[in-house]
C-alpha cells in the first residue's frame, strides 16, 4: 500500500486512517523462526506535520513457532506497534543523525517494505512456548514439561571433576 504525500498535505494536519494487509508468504521466508503465518492486518494513520510525515499504528497476526527449548509447535497472537517518520528526499529538513527518517523519492510512501522490517524485528530469535518451559532432557530426550525422567543430568565441568571426587571422599 502507498500513501500519497500530496494527499496527506491537503489534509492540513488531519490524520488519514488506513488499513492494509501484508503478504505472509514473503515474511515467512525471511525469518526462520516463523513456521506459519496468517495475513498481517495493519491498522494505522498517517499525518503531515510541518515538513515531516508520520505513520503509526499496529500490526496483528497469528504466528506459528517451534519452541526453542522443547521443539513443540505453538501458536501466538502477535500485536506489533509501529511508528515511522518520512520526509521527501528533496525537502529542506534538517536531518538529525539519530532520528530515523525514511526519505521518499517520489510522491508516494511505500509502506510495505518499512512495515515488513518492523514486523520481522519484533519476531523473537528464541521463541518459547512458555517462559518457564523446561525443555527436553539432554540425556533421554523426553519433553520435561510433559514427563519426568530419572536421568541425573548433573553438569560437572570436567576440570572440576577432581574437586568433586575430593569432596566425596572427605
Ligand atoms: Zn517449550
Ligand atoms: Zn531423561
Amino acid at each position: 500500500m502507498n500513501l500519497k504525500l500530496t494527499e496527506l498535505g491537503q489534509r492540513k494536519g488531519e490524520p488519514l486512517p488506513f488499513r492494509t494487509t501484508l503478504d505472509p508468504i514473503e515474511l515467512k521466508h525471511r525469518h526462520q523462526e516463523i513456521r506459519g503465518l496468517s495475513p498481517v492486518e495493519v491498522n494505522g494513520e498517517a499525518v503531515k506535520l510541518g515538513d515531516l510525515y508520520y505513520v503509526k499504528g499496529e500490526m496483528k497476526a497469528e504466528v506459528d513457532y517451534a519452541c526453542a527449548r522443547c521443539l513443540k509447535r505453538f501458536r501466538s497472537q502477535v500485536s506489533i506497534p509501529f511508528s515511522e517518520t518520512f520526509a521527501p528526499a528533496d525537502a529542506d529538513v534538517e536531518l538529525d543523525e539519530d532520528a530515523e527518517i525514511h526519505l521518499v523519492e517520489d510522491d508516494e510512501i511505500e509502506l510495505a517494505p518499512v512495515l515488513q522490517e518492523d514486523f520481522l524485528l519484533a519476531i523473537p530469535a528464541f521463541p518459547l512456548c512458555a517462559d518457564d518451559c523446561r525443555g527436553l532432557c539432554p540425556t533421554c530426550g523426553v519433553n520435561r514439561n510433559e514427563e519426568t525422567c530419572s536421568c541425573k543430568n548433573e553438569r560437572i565441568d570436567p576440570r572440576l571433576a577432581g574437586l568433586a571426587d575430593f569432596f566425596k571422599d572427605s
